[in-house]
């Protein structure tokens, strides 16, 4: 424990600073005409929540996040005695990193699917993150706070449980976690960006989610892309040159 801080504490705050310090990265960048995956007309004419509602919607549900974070980790280190556990030897916590990812996917691709698949939940709750039909980095998070309860909060508790990560371990797989949120709505095709190298649920495999002929497919997120595939929900995607500059991303199969 540095300066006193737990590492609950700083496994509530910190992803939210990395949140928007990674997005204000994106948005520093500016309009990147090169590499947006929309023009940025497009943004302004499908998007139809301003900039401000969104930062004042990612807020609250920051807001509402910390409050549920703070009672769910208060109840696991009461049943752990309140006392420190020590840091495993390092491939057990990378093993562990890599379980709580696959928790964490299977949730959030269920869950996803399931706030499409029934229409009140889509209507009054996921709907809200689908206002953004082209997603920009700060928008990652756009979502109703019950969502976020659902799929984040929720999602995050389950893989640090199962995973038998410490609060420590918990603190770089939820920052972790942001940032490939972030980097999915990021909106942009980056040449080199190693998210996009790594992993194939990228912003342009997301993108096609975001697009309304898209939200019967790709629901997988935040990692992997397994769960679209062995479920037959992937849409394979080309992704273009756009004339004027840029990138387009086109689903290869015909939508239905
Ligand atoms: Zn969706
Ligand atoms: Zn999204």
């Amino acid at each position: 424990m540095a300066f006193g801080v737990s590492d609950e504490l700083l496994g509530t705050f910190v992803p939210i600073v990395v949140y928007w310090i990674y997005s204000g990265i994106y948005v520093m960048l500016g309009d990147m005409n090169d590499y947006r995956l929309h023009t940025k007309a497009e943004e302004d004419t499908k998007n139809v929540v301003s900039k401000r509602t969104v930062v004042k919607g990612v807020l609250v549900q920051q807001a509402f996040q910390i409050a549920v974070s703070l009672i769910l980790f208060t109840f696991v280190s009461e049943s752990s005695g309140g006392a420190i556990r020590p840091q495993p030897a390092f491939w057990v916590t990378v093993l562990q990193f890599v379980v709580a990812m696959v928790v964490m996917d299977t949730w959030q691709y269920f869950m996803h699917r399931l706030m499409h698949v029934n229409k009140f939940l889509y209507k009054h709750v996921h709907s809200k993150h689908h206002t953004l039909v082209v997603p920009y980095a700060f928008g990652a998070l756009y979502n109703h706070p019950l969502e976020g309860l659902i799929l984040d909060t929720i999602g995050g508790a389950i893989s640090f449980l199962i995973s038998g990560m410490t609060p420590r371990t918990a603190i770089f797989f939820f920052s972790f976690a942001t940032v490939k949120t972030v980097d999915d709505h990021c909106g942009l095709w980056l040449p080199g960006n190693l998210l996009h190298i790594l992993f194939n649920n990228n912003s342009a495999y997301h993108d096609i989610h975001h697009q309304l002929y898209g939200t019967k497919y790709n629901f997988s997120q935040p990692f992997f892309v397994a769960w679209d595939k062995i479920l037959g929900t992937y849409m394979p995607y080309s992704l273009e040159k756009r004339k004027g500059g840029g990138f387009e991303a086109r689903p290869i199969k015909k939508a239905h």
